[in-house]
């Protein structure tokens, strides 16, 4: 299986070089030609442990890595790094079923992707003879920037350098992020929200790609551990008694660079009896409209939320829905085309019903977040971070069947919000509140984000998102970042 551009101007390539270049020269990003994708026999990989099942995925997704290959990567990669054994748990909570994703080194979802990612990054750069140093860019929304520092620290033969929107992270986040040791990692502030810090790198990628790649969900390296979770959540599922094999499970996902819900989207595609996707965002509501109507239009105002990881306006991740979907690269070309140039566009509503059947979508504003919070602390004594709280409100509001929720990140990311919506006022002081939180819920802080306050601050860039490519080549420049 080779990997394409969905923009169709590239030529194909391996997976191995997928995942080192990271975006396709063209500007698409690669995707699997919609007629390539296997179909799995999921029955067969119900017993299976979860980096036995991992290697299937990958082995089936990116076929330069054996499945004993990948399986010896996947235990190296999360060993000793996830505080559940089962890595990913499906925990029932009354009638709802949260899919926890949050037990790794960063407190998110996105480190069952990033523990993964370097692994993968290294290999494929030695399958594909690439020589010389990889620098990774990342623009992060909140939580890919600490999770990627995290997997890449240290890594030999790879630099890391991550972008975040200066007012657009929750302080937990940043600090995270600005207490980063290691001596391959950089971080840096953009003044300016995600969509400028993903539109920066995006054109550095275009202005100066050699030695570049990328640890954001552009980077298909990325999507692919991400869909095994779906497998790994529907077999709990059926050994809990709430399906049976073969009944058709939800996913409520909440959505941002809609990464996370497309992986949803290539586990359907694999053969997963998987029902309805339901996209789920918050005020940033562009990927509701666009469901609903068929228009997607980036012309409105940007909402910071208390969910801050999900405050993204240009989704790139729907452009291989889009191709996936339709196999139709000049339309998807087209379409990008004008996103840039106009700010919108409008899908041919034959594309649209085939979307439908597979997704649907809701939004909720931060009252509803809030109010979400509240409802399940009290009903179940189910503590719910702002993103999961999207994530449920989709759910109700969808009310079809057995759902699963995705769990994205921890409470104790989100202190402020989650102590305001239980209705405890916390101060002003985001560590202190992450004390109050544990003390009046009970619920365990995250080993990882203790003592986040006493840690010293390393990284203070900031710079305008017109100089972010001027700022990368100087970085490029420098022998090391080794920080006595
Ligand atoms: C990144 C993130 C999301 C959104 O995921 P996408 O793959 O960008 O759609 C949701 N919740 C949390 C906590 C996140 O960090």
């Amino acid at each position: 299986m080779q990997y394409i551009s969905t923009r169709g101007g590239a030529p194909a390539v391996s997976s191995a070089r997928a995942i080192v270049d990271g975006l396709a020269p063209d500007g698409g990003l690669y995707v699997m030609a919609p007629d390539a994708l296997p179909k799995l026999d999921w029955r067969a990989l119900m017993e299976l442990d979860y980096p036995a099942l991992a290697a299937r995925i990958l082995s089936a997704l990116l076929p330069d890595f054996s499945e004993s290959e990948a399986e010896a990567m996947v235990r190296r990669a999360y060993a000793g790094k996830f505080s559940d054994p089962a890595l990913t748990p499906l925990r029932a909570a009354g009638d709802d079923l949260f899919l926890e994703l949050f037990h790794g080194p960063t407190a998110a979802f996105k480190d069952v992707a990033l523990c993964l990612l370097p692994h993968l990054m290294t290999a494929s750069s030695a399958k594909c003879g690439h020589e010389g140093e990889i620098l990774i860019l990342t623009a992060t929304s909140g939580d890919t920037g600490k999770a990627a520092l995290e997997g890449f620290r240290d890594v030999d033969g790879i630099r890391i350098l991550v972008f975040f929107p200066r007012d657009g992270v929750s302080p937990v986040q940043k600090a995270q992020m600005v207490t980063q040791a290691g001596k391959n990692v950089g971080v840096c502030a953009v003044e300016g929200n995600f969509d400028d810090a993903q539109t920066g790198v995006k054109r550095i990628f275009a202005a100066a790609p050699e030695g570049l790649s990328s640890a954001n969900s552009i980077n298909i390296g990325r999507l692919v551990p991400q869909v095994v979770y779906y497998f790994a959540a529907y077999f709990a599922a059926v050994r809990m008694g709430r399906i049976r094999a073969g009944e058709e499970l939800n996913f409520s996902v909440p959505t941002g660079n809609f990464g996370d819900i497309l992986a949803g989207f290539l586990a359907l595609e694999l053969g997963l009896p998987v029902g309805k996707l339901i996209c789920a965002s918050n005020a940033n509501n562009v990927l509701t409209d666009f469901i609903r109507t068929g228009v997607y239009d980036r012309r409105r105002p940007f909402h910071k939320t208390l969910s801050p990881s999900m405050d993204i306006l240009i989704s790139s991740n729907l452009e291989r829905l889009l191709y996936l979907l339709s196999g139709d690269s000049a339309l998807v070309a087209s379409l990008m085309a004008q996103l840039a140039d106009e700010g919108h566009y409008t899908v041919p509503e034959a594309l649209m019903e085939k979307l439908r059947g597979r997704f649907t979508a809701f939004c909720c504003d931060d009252a509803g977040t809030k109010a979400a919070i509240k409802e399940v602390w009290e009903r179940s004594h189910y503590l719910m971070d702002t993103h999961t709280a999207v994530g449920w409100r989709a759910a109700r509001d969808f009310g079809g069947g057995p759902t699963v929720i995705l769990s994205t990140a921890s409470p104790y990311k989100f202190p402020a919000a989650v102590l305001s919506a239980l209705g405890a006022d916390g101060g002003a002081d985001e560590f202190a509140m992450m004390d109050e939180l544990e003390a009046l819920t009970g619920v365990p802080m995250p080993a990882n984000l203790r003592g986040l306050r006493e840690r010293p601050v390393l990284h203070r860039d900031c710079v305008a998102p017109a100089d972010m490519l001027a700022y990368v080549m100087r970085r490029k420049a420098e022998p090391s970042w080794a920080k006595e």
